[in-house]
């Protein structure tokens, strides 16, 4: 995985490659699937949703610039995995998903490989104060903008990586920075296609 899809394609950062070759990705998804669990494409993990293309994650996780002592805030738990990846990359993480199912399963799924996550459910749009300030925050689901409860929950200088845009329409991959004259800095990273960021800063559940 790391050899044929990740580098080729630009991951350059040595920390996000060696920790994407740690994390047993077959491990986050049903036993049925594990064969393919390292294929260039999305999984279904259930309640309609998905395990990310693992070129999305090392892009987004690259463009987050995680450093050993970063405390981020990963929205949309999902199976866990991406959460793996970013706690081998950072000091802290609390993840959060709004399907308790999905949150009890990927609680489960991390402890048992000794992953220290702190897994929570809820409205990610929200963020999660009481763990704030982060030093970046991650979002596998796609919003309408930046919710402002991330930008308040935010350190200078931290980071916001999502995919902005319409579910099933057009949507692109964004880091944002935050500048010391409290503006966003923005880059593009190009098009994806993630599921909905629902909630209260997000779009509405359908
Ligand atoms: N990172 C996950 C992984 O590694 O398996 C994949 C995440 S999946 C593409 C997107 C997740 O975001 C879904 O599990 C969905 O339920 C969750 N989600 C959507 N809106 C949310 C919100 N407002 N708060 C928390 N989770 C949310």
């Amino acid at each position: 995985m790391v050899e044929e899809q990740l580098a080729p394609r630009g991951i350059e950062d040595q920390r996000v490659l060696d920790a994407m070759r740690r994390v047993p990705r077959h491990l986050f998804v049903e036993a049925s699937a594990a064969a393919y669990a390292y294929e260039d494409h999305p999984m279904p993990i259930g309640h309609g949703q998905t395990i990310s293309q693992p070129y999305i994650v090392a892009l987004m996780l690259q463009a987050a610039r995680i450093r050993p002592e970063d405390t981020v805030l990963d929205v949309g738990t999902g199976s866990g995995y991406a959460a793996a990846v970013i706690a081998e990359l950072a000091g802290r993480v609390v993840s959060i998903e709004r399907h308790p199912e999905l949150a009890v399963a990927a609680a489960g799924t991390l402890a048992a490989l000794g992953y220290d996550v702190e897994v929570v459910t809820g409205d990610g749009t929200l963020g999660w104060p009481p763990q704030a300030p982060y030093d970046a925050i991650v979002a596998a689901a796609t919003g309408p903008a930046v919710p402002e409860a991330w930008v308040d929950q935010l350190r200078l200088g931290g980071r916001i990586v999502m995919p902005v845009g319409r579910p099933g329409r057009a949507q692109h991959l964004a880091a944002f920075t935050a500048e010391t004259d409290g503006t966003l800095r923005e880059t593009k990273l190009g098009a994806v296609a993630f599921v909905p960021l629902i909630g209260d800063q997000g779009w509405p559940a359908s």
